[in-house]
């Protein structure tokens, strides 16, 4: 594990000068291939799907970052999810997951695991008892969200992860709305955590990767095998990117925190907002839990706007600094509807159950001027 708190292992850790020049900043190594001296004998890389320096050294880096041991970097967060499910995972398998998930890891559990015989139970991790509740004698994984995508519910991770491991089973635990500047669930007991590099830690809406992190080296070991058996690795330009990102997510999560608390606050006093989901407010169901697993809230919040679903569709687009757009976690702020757009793959019934109404909105706050945001969402408030 590399040395340092925090911020000193996002800037440094994995990154040494480059052995040829010197380059201070870890070269895009664009090649596919390696010149081997005899056969079998080479410097530790032979192809680039199987290892690459770029890769290698954001590997490092992400690993230290959530204090793993190991970590491996992939094409995308649903990358690393499919060869975490479809590597670990056989027929006639079971899985417990939270039912406020991203989208496309719904999708990716329903349309397409499904086909193979691996069954699903979708429950509110975050109510105690309900993950005990839909365990069966094939359960052999649990999928855990916290903050959830777009409901931000709190999952107790420690009693969440101590239960998948008294059954001997793992725990995977995607912190993409976290960041690990916030929350380290390896430290909380999940076995495997997941990334969505595209959002935080890239952070700058330039690229899409995924990682997978953990802190068990038979694991890894199986991960890495199917990491390079199902191929869905990043290139070299974009591990750089992602690199090039965690840098300065220290500073940059700081900011979307502080940016995210103010507005959630402003939110909260405007009577034309229903229901606000964010951690960070005391009132909020998930805040003791937060409190005690979060270093702070995060960037992300969700809310109801009052009136009809033509008010919340007229608020959306009516922003001149929030851009209408999914994705997250990068410098600049977005605002979405997710029935319609992020989580749009998920049938109505279905989201309306976990509490993802039609007129819901989502907010990741960027870390522009919190005065221009707020008067950004005062002004498209008084349009709609
Ligand atoms: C975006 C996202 C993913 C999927 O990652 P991609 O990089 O888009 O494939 C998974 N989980 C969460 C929470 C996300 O926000």
């Amino acid at each position: 594990m590399e040395k340092g708190r925090f911020p000193t292992r996002c800037i440094h850790a994995g990154q040494r000068p480059d052995p040829a020049t010197g380059a201070i900043m870890t070269p895009i190594y664009a090649t596919s291939t390696y010149v081997q001296e005899k056969p079998g004998v080479h410097k530790g890389f032979d192809y680039s799907r199987t290892n690459n320096p770029t890769r290698a050294a954001l590997e490092a880096n992400l690993a230290a970052l959530e204090s793993a041991s190991h970590g491996l970097a992939f094409s995308s967060g649903c990358g690393a999810a499919d060869t975490l499910l479809g590597g670990l995972l056989a027929q006639g398998d079971h899985v417990v997951s939270g039912n406020d998930v991203y989208g496309g890891t719904y999708r990716l559990f329903k349309r397409v695991f499904e086909k193979f015989g691996i069954e699903f139970s979708l429950v509110d991790t975050s109510v105690p008892g309900e993950i005990e509740k839909a365990w069966r004698k094939n359960t052999r994984l649990l999928w855990v969200e916290t903050p959830s995508n777009p409901l931000l519910k709190i999952t107790d991770l420690e009693a969440a992860c101590g239960f998948a491991r008294k059954k001997d089973a793992l725990s995977v635990v995607d912190n993409t709305f976290a960041t690990p500047a916030l929350q380290n669930p390896l430290e909380h007991g999940a076995s495997v955590v997941l990334h969505s590099t595209t959002k935080y830690l890239g952070g700058h809406s330039d690229t899409v990767g995924g990682a997978l992190l953990t802190n068990d080296r038979e694991l890894w070991e199986k991960l890495k095998y199917f990491q390079n058996a199902i191929g869905a690795t990043p290139g070299p330009f974009d591990a750089w990117l992602v690199l090039r990102g965690t840098k300065t997510l220290h500073v940059r999560v700081e900011r979307h925190c502080a940016n995210a608390r103010r507005i959630a606050e402003w939110l909260s006093k405007n009577r034309e907002v229903g229901k606000i989901h964010y951690p960070g407010l005391k009132e909020d169901e998930g805040h003791k839990v937060a409190k005690k697993q979060m270093r702070d809230f995060g960037g992300m919040i969700s809310f109801e706007l009052k009136g009809t679903l033509e008010r919340s569709v007229k608020f959306i687009s009516a922003t001149r600094i929030f851009s209408l757009a999914e994705s997250l976690g990068g410098v600049e702020s977005l605002i979405e509807h997710p029935a319609s757009m992020t989580h749009g793959s998920i049938p109505r019934e279905e989201r309306m159950k976990s509490g993802l109404t039609d007129g819901l909105v989502r907010l990741s706050v960027g870390i522009e001027d919190v005065e221009d945001l707020i008067e950004d969402l005062d002004q498209a408030m008084k349009a709609g």
